[in-house]
């Protein structure tokens, strides 16, 4: 049986590979990589996860954490520059699970138990700063790519698709995942680690640029270090491996982050407003927020900016 989407892959990649667009470069690193899956399709596929994964999750509103997700997004979505992308920030309630994800075109998601891991804006603006990076290096098309290659190319998925395959179940479910069958691109399979590092440095650069204080970085990974030391490894984690040299990583381009970040760095505190995990023990909806901040300025992201729909 073959989807609709599944065929468009096929005419897309089998496109892309034949008009030589497999080398692309990476934002900010400017690493080239290798990449034979159209933007489009990446989007697509992005879509159609997000929709997938929104119906079975439980959406928190109408509150301050929902608005600071909003707005601390729409100033990452601004410093990431994506004219093509179509912005979404969602906060889901879940406070038992740390994670975030953003797909392929710009929808974001927070889960409420990442916010007191990242504890306040800045931290936050950092973690969706990496999750915009994974999608602006394309690194789940970059997966993608290499897992095509890996498999033989589209010879592999041809025969895959036609139910002739000898491949091994882990290989079809490579396959079918990054087909977006349901499937949650960048969600679901881990990244590598050079992807993981890559989005730092992004995730870095793109939350200097948004006026939020670099430092706050590497906090935030100590941070979830220790809360993979409670009940379990944060879901995060598993998706997001960690290493040693991550955050000597971001130090080295520290300098060039705090450059940006003297230049855009916004008139407010972005650190006063606290996130603790006693706001999110309850079953209540929406969890707490303490701002002690006065500002005047109204929106949590950087002036006027951002994408709005
Ligand atoms: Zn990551």
């Amino acid at each position: 049986m073959r989807s609709p989407l599944l065929t468009k892959v096929l005419a897309l990649a089998l496109l892309a590979s034949t008009v030589g667009t497999a080398a692309a470069k990476v934002p900010v690193t400017g690493r080239r990589q290798f990449n034979l899956i159209p933007d489009a399709l990446m989007r697509q596929l992005g879509e159609s996860s997000y929709k997938s994964t929104l119906a079975d999750v439980k959406l928190s509103t109408g509150n301050e954490n929902s608005q600071a997700i909003k707005s601390v997004g729409q100033a990452i979505a601004k410093a990431a520059n994506q004219k093509s992308y179509d912005w979404e920030f969602k906060l889901i309630q879940e406070n038992d699970t740390i994670n975030a994800w953003c797909m392929p075109g710009g929808k974001i998601a927070v889960y409420t138990g990442l916010l007191p891991v990242v504890k306040n804006e800045a931290g936050l603006a950092f973690v969706m700063g990496h999750e915009v990076g994974h999608a602006t290096a394309h690194h789940g098309a970059e997966r993608l790519s290499q897992q095509l290659a890996v498999l033989g190319g589209m010879g592999a998925l041809y025969l895959y698709l036609d139910n002739k395959s000898e491949m091994s179940n882990e290989q079809k479910a490579i396959v079918v995942a990054a087909m977006g069958a349901g499937a949650q691109v960048g969600v679901i399979l881990p990244f590598s680690r050079l992807h993981e590092k890559e989005a730092d440095v992004i995730g870095m650069m793109y939350m200097a640029k948004a006026g939020y204080p670099p430092g706050e970085s590497v906090d935030v990974w100590d941070r979830m270090a220790q809360a993979s030391g409670g009940s379990g490894v944060p879901a995060f984690l598993s998706t997001h491996p960690s290493e040693d040299k991550r955050q000597e990583n971001l130090k080295d381009w520290m300098p060039q982050a705090k450059k940006r970040y003297e230049r855009n760095k916004l008139s407010r505190n972005t650190q006063t407003t606290q996130w603790t995990s006693s706001d999110f023990g309850g079953s209540s909806g929406g969890g707490g927020r303490k701002n002690n901040d006065d500002s005047s300025s109204g929106s949590g992201g950087a002036s006027s900016g951002g994408t709005r729909r």
